[in-house]
């Protein structure tokens, strides 16, 4: 198995992923995620082997990516609950 190293780039703004995105349709291989929670645009590029990210509006410098996910999964959880629980 090879391992491909891949270069993590955080920009300011989902445009700028946009940007690139459109740099790299038809040319490279590429996947795009968004996360409406945390209004975070993600492209991995295959080819580019890199990983573009817009930093969270207004996120604090403490608050890490992790915890980001352990808010979602609750947010996640509360509204699951809501339905099926009362
Ligand atoms: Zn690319």
């Amino acid at each position: 198995m090879s391992k491909i190293q891949f270069t993590l780039e955080i920009y300011e703004t989902q445009e700028e992923i946009r940007q690139h995105i459109q740099e790299c349709e038809g040319k490279h291989s590429q996947q795009v995620a968004y996360s409406s929670f945390h209004d975070v645009l993600t492209q991995v590029c295959f080819t580019c082997k890199k990983v573009r990210t817009n930093k969270r509006k207004g996120e604090s410098r403490r608050r890490g990516y992790l915890q980001g996910i352990k808010e979602e999964n609750k947010a996640w959880r509360t509204v699951h609950n809501k339905r099926y629980f009362g």
